[in-house]
């Protein structure tokens, strides 16, 4: 077992591995900006370190300041969480390159699946099937056209080192092409300095569907069967639940197969994740993500399995202790992911101090989070404040168990989502399972609720104006967001302003 893990990462992710590195007894080490002195995942590390002077959004990509602060703590490994670095293959190998553990799989793997042109490849050649489309980047708008034109619209171009629906346009037609082509490339280059632009056969209404994986060094790999991740707003997941409505025991199977096939292709150790679209009951390669998951909890609530444990036990050298015929799906799961994002107007990130927070309590509900009462939400980072997942013997009673408790769970001071995630819940079409990734698109009722056209108006510029915020420097997908925990009353009894112990 690994000593000490520092965490190079913040809000509900670092607290989540920090919990996890307690449990295991492993020394955690936390980091942080000067944003968050006094946020929870700083104060319930065994101890903390100052990243120092930099932009706040910049603080947690500082590659040099995280391994200084790894060597001056005695840290063994460091866990990379979600977001910011944990997909840098450069990260991967630099951690390694300086004498730490990385938690998470080999820099190799990370950089052929980050290339999404080459993890393609990769996949075709291991027999997983892929959306149709090309492996190669498109060479110029000509070439897209006449691909586009093999494949038959509606097509999809995507970045190949895309991520967060960025550098992606859907073209419904022939005269589309050169030009989305041309702006596809502009902001994959933007966005990831690589302008490489690939096409895909657009699916017209499928499900996202991804498969847990677990490996670990000596080559074992299982899976820990699907998430539903369909309920999105512009590719973002908003609502995740395990097993997926569409899912049978069969397809299961066929699934997890691909996916552990997938995943020895490259060698894959630590926990990962291959998502699939779903059309009937055919399913496409999408991506992996070579990381933990926002959305990992749903899997460990039907399974029993904690998949951060096991990152840093496999991380450690250790074995599973288990195979593909000992995982077993219990229940029903559901998580919503709780942001500062107003719906009523049109989802814009929100600020404000949290004045006060009502955690939900009772049977079959868990709150990962990482606020606390008197934190100060700004636009430094990802708007994820927490998430509340539930589990319950079936899927009706999950979602029983999520509508009580998206009554009980109270956040004053910023605005939230919760509302979308209220109408969510006690619609019929979501009650019943009927859904694809469209669902929200053509739900805005749902998304928005009723929306005068001054409101539309308002949000529109907002967004606007929001975006060119963002150009200069504010990303949401390389950030994470806040959180909070069940031991805030714990630290809500040793007084606030807090001290921080690091
Ligand atoms: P990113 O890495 O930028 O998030 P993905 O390739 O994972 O991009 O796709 C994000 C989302 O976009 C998917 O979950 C799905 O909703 C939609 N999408 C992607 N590819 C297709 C496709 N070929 N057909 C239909 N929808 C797609």
């Amino acid at each position: 077992m690994l000593e000490s893990v520092l965490v190079a990462n913040r809000g509900e992710i670092a607290l989540r591995v920090i919990r996890a590195c307690q449990e295991l007894g492993v020394r955690a080490i936390a980091v942080f900006s000067d944003a968050d002195r006094s946020a929870p995942h700083v104060l319930a590390a065994d101890e903390a370190y100052r990243l120092g002077p930099a932009p706040a959004s910049e603080s947690y990509l500082r590659v040099d300041r995280i391994l200084e602060l790894a060597r001056r703590s005695g840290a063994e490994a460091i866990h990379p969480g979600y977001g910011f670095l944990s997909e840098r293959a450069s990260f991967a190998e630099a951690v390694e390159a300086a004498g730490f553990v990385f938690v998470g799989p080999r820099s190799e793997t990370i950089a052929a699946m980050g290339d999404k042109t080459e993890a393609r490849r990769r996949m075709q050649e291991a027999g997983v099937p892929v959306v149709p489309g090309t492996v190669e980047p498109l060479v110029s708008g000509t070439d897209a056209v006449r691909i586009a034109e093999e494949l038959g619209f509606p097509v999809v171009l995507k970045a190949a080192a895309g991520g967060g629906g960025k550098g992606m346009r859907v073209v419904r037609g022939k005269d589309e092409v050169e030009r989305a082509f041309d702006a596809a490339a502009r902001e994959a280059s933007q966005a990831f300095g690589d302008g490489a632009i690939y096409v895909e056969k657009f699916l017209a209404t499928p499900r996202h569907v991804e498969i847990q994986l677990l490996g670990d060094a000596a080559g074992q790999v299982v899976h820990l069967g699907e998430r539903e991740c369909s309920i999105q707003r512009r590719h973002q997941k908003l609502i995740e639940e395990a097993p997926s409505p569409a899912v049978d025991g069969e397809l299961r199977e066929a699934m997890g197969e691909a996916a552990v096939r997938a995943a020895e292709a490259v060698g894959y150790r630590g926990a990962g994740t291959v998502e699939f679209l779903l059309a009937g009951r055919e399913f496409f390669f999408l991506e992996m993500n070579t990381r933990i998951q926002v959305e990992h909890p749903v899997t460990e609530l039907v399974t029993g399995i904690d998949l951060v444990k096991w990152q840093i036990r496999i991380a450690g050298g250790e074995r599973l202790d288990f195979g593909q015929a000992d995982v077993t799906l219990r229940g029903h799961a559901i998580e919503c992911r709780v942001t500062s994002e107003d719906p009523a107007h049109g989802f814009l990130p929100a600020t404000g101090r949290v004045r006060s927070l009502l955690l939900p309590s009772g049977p079959g509900v868990r709150w990962d989070g990482g606020i606390s009462t008197g934190v100060e939400i700004g636009l430094h980072y990802d708007p994820l404040l927490g998430k509340l997942i539930v589990h319950a013997e079936d899927r009706a009673g999950a979602v029983a168990t999520m509508r009580r408790a998206l009554r009980e769970l109270r956040i004053e001071g910023v605005e939230t989502c919760l509302p979308f995630h209220r109408r969510a819940m006690d619609d019929p079409d979501f009650q019943a399972g009927r859904f694809s990734i469209q669902f929200l698109e053509q739900r805005p009722d749902l998304l928005e609720g009723r929306l005068s056209s001054n409101a539309r108006l308002a949000a529109a510029l907002a967004a606007a104006l929001l975006e060119h915020k963002r150009r200069d420097g504010f990303h949401p997908r390389t950030a994470t967001g806040f959180r909070e925990g069940s031991s805030l009353t714990a630290w809500q009894r040793s007084g606030w302003p807090w001290s921080n112990g690091g």
